[in-house]
């Protein structure tokens, strides 16, 4: 009886187990619907804080995020990251320097006030450029009972060389102009100027492909300023369709892809931690259309539309958040290719050995708020949200957005229109 019952009680046990190993993340719930008229944020003061000892923070750069810095004692400073506003997300983005006119050793408490909690792991550069995960020996995430933690402690060395301090690799509007600019290098990329953002920075597409735009594509990323995982995705994704490869240059030759690697350049500049400088998630405006970034897109796609008589045939929007998730469309809708996403997602994943893509698709069959269902539903393209986790590793992102490149040039190529 004994061992009966252990034995019952081993089997329950795996059985959950093996529940737990199978079971994917839901994603997030229904959208909300929300007004997108412009609202006020709170910019944060660009400075320099003087810690005494000789010790300085700083969020004197593009991309930067510290709202307060104190001295608590010897080996403690508490700094303070706020949003732009709310009600919002809850992705708290940081960024700031360090330096120090002596070696100093100390410990740095990350708060939020009531706005947020902790969510990105810390990434260290000493260049500015070049990030990587501080070493898990430094970094003390306290245990709470409920919820997640509001507090977080960084363990530092400061010197009189910078060190950069950041929630994710720290992507700004200069690193992604330069990115562009060297694929303005090759002689099928364009640069188009769709308009400009709230605070005058540009907004701009790349065209690239030299084909007849009766088929097009659209790629976007970066709505959300700290989603960097999604960014790196995308970069992948596109620098395999600009390769001097027979699959990529058939696929340039058929189609034109056009490209806006950050959607919110005001909010990537001022390191907010998810609206655009009208204090508004993007990603809520495909229906209004109050914000000048979704504005200039939308009437962009609309008016090559009307100019080409072709079509955009597939988008995909670039995103991060705790783990990987492809959001796709309703697949009991179609537009003028169903079944693709699917199929390029199964079949990029099956080459990454065990990976099994946690695809959605929409439940509702109205359209919504985002860009997915806008290029969806206006546009008729097949498209999908690809979601990337906050930690995913950079290799594997790499892996993942080469792939489904690749996987998607040689479908497109096959297809006759
Ligand atoms: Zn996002």
């Amino acid at each position: 009886m004994k061992f009966l019952q252990s034995t019952t009680f081993y089997l329950l046990f795996i059985l959950l187990i093996s529940c737990k190993s199978t079971s994917q993340w839901e994603g997030q719930g229904p959208i909300q619907i929300i007004p997108t008229e412009s609202k006020e944020i709170s910019l944060q003061e660009k400075r320099t804080f003087d810690l005494e000892k000789g010790l300085y923070f700083s969020n004197q750069f593009d991309g930067a995020r510290l709202n307060d810095a104190q001295r608590i004692n010897d080996t403690l400073i508490s700094i303070t990251i706020l949003p732009e506003n709310e009600p919002i997300n809850p992705s708290p983005w940081y960024a700031f320097k360090i330096w120090s006119e002596s070696p100093q050793d100390f410990w740095i408490k990350f708060t939020y006030s009531d706005k947020g909690f902790h969510r990105y792991y810390p990434k260290i550069s000493k260049d500015g450029n070049s990030y990587s995960n501080v070493d898990s020996t430094d970094f003390y995430l306290p245990i709470v009972e409920e919820g997640r933690p509001k507090e977080a402690f960084l363990k530092v060395q400061s010197s009189l060389d910078t060190t950069w301090i950041a929630a994710q690799d720290l992507v700004g509007t200069q690193h992604v102009s330069d990115w562009k600019e060297g694929l303005l290098g090759f002689d099928f990329v364009e640069k188009i100027k769709i308009g400009e953002s709230t605070q005058g920075r540009p907004l701009e597409v790349l065209k690239i492909g030299n084909a007849d735009d009766q088929q097009m594509l659209m790629v976007i990323s970066m709505q959300h300023p700290p989603e960097v995982p999604g960014y790196l995705a995308m970069k992948a994704f596109i620098e395999k369709i600009c390769e001097n490869t027979a699959v990529a240059k058939k696929f340039r030759s058929k189609y034109n892809l056009y490209l806006m690697p950050q959607m919110n350049p005001d909010g990537v500049a001022n390191g907010h931690w998810r609206h655009n400088a009208g204090g508004i998630d993007t990603n809520r405006d495909w229906v209004n259309f109050n914000q000048p970034e979704t504005k200039a897109l939308s009437e962009f796609m609309e008016k090559k539309v009307v100019e080409t008589g072709g079509k955009f045939v597939f988008a995909a929007d670039f995103h991060a958040t705790w783990e990987d998730i492809f959001y796709i469309n309703n697949e009991e809708l179609e537009g003028y290719y169903p079944g693709l996403i699917r199929r390029v997602i199964e079949k990029s994943s099956k080459r990454i050995p065990g990976y099994v893509p946690n695809i959605r698709p929409n439940e509702g069959k109205e359209r919504s708020v985002t860009s997915n269902s806008y290029f969806f539903f206006v546009q008729h393209a097949e498209s999908m949200t690809f979601e990337v986790g906050d930690n995913t590793p950079r290799d594997v992102i790499q892996m993942k957005g080469e792939y489904l490149a690749e996987e998607l040039m040689r479908i497109l190529n096959r297809k006759k229109w």
